[in-house]
């Protein structure tokens, strides 16, 4: 999981493209890089930290150019290693060329071994660089044929950007898993992976880069070009549930007003006679809203959440990620004393951050607390970009409703029904990738 910006502009991109990725950060916390063309030459500067950590104003200053792209990158348990912090560069038909990704390829090993034994040696264990090293050798002078014959060999996951000489092009692989928008700020031509990158500079989004198209953009426009496959779009639901801002609207659905929508649907669902409705700050609090104002029961805030944590799921051990829970939200005594609640979450994946909170509210003086979480049972393992652990530390992979009820200690438990959450997205859930849900997987995850 990460995100991506591209600019193609008259006037310097890089402190633009710095904006941007600070409106992406929630997307990778990892590492961050830029690389832009100079009209001479592409420079890339890359470092492990928050944006607002790896750039300073000299740094920027150091990115002279109008064109350029940007990437933030997603701490996984896999460990990070500064040699995959993207963009990564290489030469195509004796020129420089900058790519970065976001999303996974479920056929990176296959690809990567059989590439090794062609002689090819690898600078990074990230997916991107098959990517990359594809297009390059492909690249017969044009770079959108490069990208089709890639695109081919390629399975799952991608919304890429890359600056290939005075362009940036732009692709989204054929079930459009991941988001990418496009957007204007006057003349100058913006791609990301969500609209704020785009608002904050000044611009606005005018539509979503399609699943499997192939954008040109220079100083003569945009060039739209499509790779022909059998898939339909499949965009990954949990964008919506987690993952992406509240004020994204990705392919043509609002966030904010899904999770809204999530809260009310799970009122009908699973009602529950309580005194407050309680969010878990900050992924729960549009549904909670939601879950009350169909309810009629008051909106409360009986948690307070540590600003200065960022996001906390993926540590090593499962020690130190109830640690993080404590440290990242505290019950508020005065709100939860003496009521019965119900606490409204995005989702359940290895049950610590439930099991944790409920405890500590009954802890805080809560007399009953009820679990409303606005996903199904996360029970199948992402190939496509999101970092669900691996199916044996998925609570919802082992145990049934009830028993997770009882393992997380509520008084009673209830999850969102995957039709009804396709419900909040006004789609068929056909439309969506559910696969975390279902294992309902577009692409064969097998390959792997
Ligand atoms: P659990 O504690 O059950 O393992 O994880 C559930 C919590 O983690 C929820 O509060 C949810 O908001 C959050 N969460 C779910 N998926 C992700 C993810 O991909 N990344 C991060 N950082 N948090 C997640
Ligand atoms: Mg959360």
């Amino acid at each position: 999981m990460c995100g991506v910006i591209g600019i193609c502009s008259k006037s310097n991109v890089s402190t633009s493209l710095f904006y941007g990725m600070n409106s992406l950060q929630h997307r990778g916390q990892e590492a961050a890089g830029m690389a832009v063309y100079d009209g001479e030459e592409i420079r890339r500067t890359r470092s492990m930290g928050l944006v607002i950590d790896a750039f300073t104003e000299e740094k920027l200053r150091e990115l002279p150019g109008t064109i350029g792209i940007g990437h933030v990158r997603y701490a996984t348990a896999s460990g990070s290693h500064d040699y995959n912090i993207q963009p990564l560069m290489g030469f195509i038909g004796g020129e420089m060329i900058a790519l970065a990704s976001d999303g996974n390829l479920v056929n990176y090993q296959i690809l990567r071994e059989r590439l090794e034994e062609e002689g090819m040696m690898f600078q990074t264990t990230s997916d991107t660089e098959v990517i990359l090293y594809l297009i390059t050798r492909y690249y017969d002078g044009d770079i959108v044929e490069a990208i089709k014959k890639t695109m081919k060999v390629i399975r799952g996951a991608y919304s890429v950007t890359a600056l290939v000489k005075d362009k940036v092009v732009a692709f989204r692989d054929p079930h459009g898993f991941r988001p990418f928008v496009l957007g204007r700020d006057g003349d100058d031509v913006i791609v990301a992976s969500e609209n704020a990158a785009i608002e904050i500079i000044g611009g606005e989004m005018t539509r979503n880069v399609e699943a499997g198209e192939i954008l040109v953009i220079d100083g003569t426009g945009i060039h739209s070009d499509r790779f022909e496959s059998e898939a339909t779009a499949r965009n990954c639901i949990f964008e919506y549930v987690y993952f992406a801002r509240n004020d994204a609207t990705l392919d043509d659905i609002n966030a904010y007003t899904f999770r809204r929508r999530c809260g009310e649907i799970l009122w009908e669902e699973a009602p529950c006679d309580v005194d407050l409705v309680v969010p878990v700050p900050d992924s729960g609090i549009p549904s909670a809203i939601g879950y009350a104002q169909a309810a009629g029961i008051p909106y409360g805030e009986g948690l307070v959440k540590n600003r200065y944590m960022g996001r906390t799921f993926i540590k090593p051990t499962q020690k130190e990620r109830e640690m993080a829970v404590k440290l990242k939200l505290n019950p508020l005594v005065d709100v939860v004393k003496g009521k019965s609640i119900v606490l409204l979450d995005d989702s359940i994946v290895r049950g610590t951050t439930s099991r944790n909170l409920i405890k500590r509210l009954r802890d805080a003086g809560a007399r009953e607390v009820h679990m409303r979480i606005t996903s199904p049972p996360v029970a199948y393992s992402c190939y496509y970009g999101i970092d669900t652990p691996n199916r044996k530390n998925l609570i919802a992979a082992n145990q049934s409703i009830q028993e997770i009820e009882e393992n997380i200690g509520a008084d009673s438990l209830a999850f969102i029904s995957l039709e009804g959450l396709a419900k909040a997205g006004k789609k068929d859930v056909s439309e969506y990738c559910t696969a975390c849900f279902d294992g309902d997987y577009p692409v064969d995850p097998t390959l792997i």
